[in-house]
């Protein structure tokens, strides 16, 4: 969910000011599969939600896939299952949460160049009216007004004087993926209280999701869902029967509404202490064969790890070079 800037600067002036653009282009090649992870396609500028989400606008977007659709083999989590070593330059589209910008702008994208990716669904976003915790603290600090913040309140401490607003979200979030996620509700009437704001009526959250009748059009249209929680906690922050709770009803949820196994899956939040062996134990049972995580590599053939299968983001914020450049030299740009 969250990005870091920083070291996109640091690639976008290595590819732009050193000819490292053209040194990529001839360095000799990589095999493995680099798995692309992208949250919602959309503009930054006019977004009142979490801005750290939007992956890429449409224009950019399209043309992201034309670059991977000449240079790479296209490939879904099941061609890597059945063949995971095998060599070359595999690629894989995946879209976090189930976004209904995915559903109007991805999905025709993808369908018109015959290319195909892989949904990570948080299914209680598609069954119920509301918006996700990133998108509810971003529009609550950014919506709120500086002289009304609450002394010692989360986001007074978290806006420095001289505000920069969206570091002031970067940081809450950060916060709140350590949270207890019982605590969550709480910390988020805090933060209104706080910012001086009631807290976003759940029907503000609808529009933002897919679905199900949208999902099941974009199966039917060749493209590849997974599971992605419920509820879309940090799983190793929860006790066992949680964990549980999240992991199957995400896959009930997927069974009767797509008539599908749960076969693959990606980590909410997907740092490496996101997820734990209950985890993992319980995905085995719940009979997933892939899950993701999010903080960067790629897989090379050979011993590579099917309940962690490394992805690297693209973000909104890259240059067209740097995000070829997670393809052209993964070992280097593949990065959360
Ligand atoms: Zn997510």
């Amino acid at each position: 969910v969250r990005v870091k800037l920083d070291k996109h600067v640091r690639a976008a002036w290595l590819t732009e000011h050193t000819g490292l653009g053209a040194l990529l282009r001839a360095l000799p090649t990589w095999s493995g599969a680099v798995t692309l992870n992208y949250h919602r396609i959309g503009e930054v500028a006019s977004e009142a939600h979490d801005r750290g989400v939007i992956s890429a606008t449409a224009a950019d977007f399209a043309s992201q896939l034309d670059y991977l659709g000449r240079h790479f083999e296209i490939v879904g989590p099941a061609e890597l299952a059945a063949e995971p070593d095998r060599s070359g330059k595999r690629v894989l589209i995946t879209f976090d949460d189930g976004y209904r910008d995915n559903y109007e702008l991805a999905f025709p994208a993808l369908r018109e160049r015959g290319m195909s990716a892989t949904f990570f669904l948080a299914t209680g976003f598609l069954d119920q009216a509301r918006l996700s915790w990133w998108d509810e603290i971003a529009w609550l600090a950014r919506s709120s007004a500086r002289d009304v913040l609450a002394p010692g309140s989360p986001l007074a401490e978290a806006l420095p004087l001289e505000g920069d607003r969206e570091r002031a979200i970067a940081e809450l979030l950060g916060h709140y993926k350590r949270l207890d996620p019982e605590l969550g509700p709480r910390f988020l009437d805090s933060l209104a209280a706080g910012a001086g704001l009631v807290r976003p009526d759940p029907a503000a959250g609808e529009a933002m999701w897919m679905t199900w009748d949208m999902a099941r059009e974009m199966l039917a249209g060749g493209m590849t869902m997974g599971g992605h929680t419920v509820n879309h906690p940090v799983l190793a922050l929860l006790p066992a029967d949680r964990q549980r709770a999240e992991i199957e009803g995400c896959r009930a949820r997927l069974d009767q509404e797509l008539g599908q196994p749960m076969r693959w899956f990606s980590y909410p939040v997907g740092q490496r202490d996101s997820f734990d062996n209950v985890t993992r134990r319980t995905l085995t049972e719940a009979g997933v064969r892939l899950s993701f995580s999010y903080y960067g590599g790629y897989l090379r053939p050979g011993g590579w790890d099917p309940l962690d299968v490394p992805r690297s983001t693209v973000d909104a914020r890259m240059t067209p070079e740097q995000v070829r450049a997670v393809t052209v030299l993964p070992r280097i740009f593949a990065r959360w």
